[in-house]
């Protein structure tokens, strides 16, 4: 089963309409002839800027979030029809910080990850254990629940793309091994077939994410179920472009 690879990037509390429009300038050229499918989920007041930054480019726009009402007294949080007024594409649903810092909960990366489904575009669903989850033995028990809460109801899973960020990985230099990422996401995989349909799993776009960058990028990649990542720190420099071009 053929899967387009899709590296994503997201620039977290990162970035000015300057600075980021600059970058996106400088990788345009980087990133056109990519044979994967390339985003940047960037702040969501820069959604605009980034947006015309990129016009007539093959980096498309995501969000880092989105509430799952049309609108209304939710003081802080974006629509769906905000993000689509940008040709938004992508939104990032359910990351460890927004879990971690924000009171995010298998309940509303549930409601969020449907809203966005619902309004055509496409969620990358985050899902990860922490480091004494992974030392104590219960990353599979961790993810089981994760993709049962946060996909119960998804009519259409192969809509979703599923990030597996393990936490430690996140921000600290420390990467997965290729062979601990290819087995967590593998088992992901096969969990998702017994939730959905073995054939549906096999659609799914799987991303690594977690201190992936241009050195260890070739080798998280050639793993067979690793089918992208979405990439913090390194999507802030056109190094990012060095891992969309992780074939070449
Ligand atoms: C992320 O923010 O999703 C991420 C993986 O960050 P980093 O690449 O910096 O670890």
């Amino acid at each position: 089963m053929e899967r387009k690879p899709f590296i994503a990037g997201n620039w977290k509390m990162n970035m000015t309409a300057a600075s980021g429009a600059k970058l996106i300038d400088e990788l345009k050229p980087l990133v056109k002839d990519a044979d994967c499918d390339v985003a940047l989920c960037v702040p969501a007041i820069l959604i605009p800027a980034m947006a015309e930054a990129a016009k007539g480019s093959n980096i498309a726009i995501g969000a880092q979030n989105m509430h799952w009402e049309a609108k209304g007294a939710f003081t802080g949080e974006i629509s769906a029809d905000m993000l689509k007024e940008y040709g938004v594409k992508y939104v990032i649903i359910g990351h460890s910080e927004r879990r971690q810092y924000f009171g995010e909960t298998d309940e509303t990366v549930n409601k969020r990850t449907k809203a966005v489904l619902a309004a055509g575009m496409t969620p990358i669903m985050c899902i990860g254990e922490t480091l004494s989850e992974r030392e104590g033995g219960i990353t599979e028990d961790v993810l089981s629940r994760q993709l049962e809460k946060d996909l119960e109801g998804v009519e259409d899973v192969t809509k979703v793309v599923i990030a597996y960020e393990p936490v430690w990985a996140i921000g600290t230099g420390r990467t997965a091994t290729d062979e601990q990422a290819q087995e967590t996401i593998a088992f992901i995989r096969k969990k998702i077939g017994e939730l959905f349909c073995p054939k549906c799993a096999e659609k799914v776009i799987i991303q690594y994410g977690g201190s992936m960058n241009a050195g260890n990028c070739k080798g998280l990649m050639a793993q067979p179920d690793i089918d992208g990542g979405l990439i913090g720190g390194a999507s802030l420099k056109c190094d990012f472009a060095k891992i969309v071009n992780f074939d070449k």
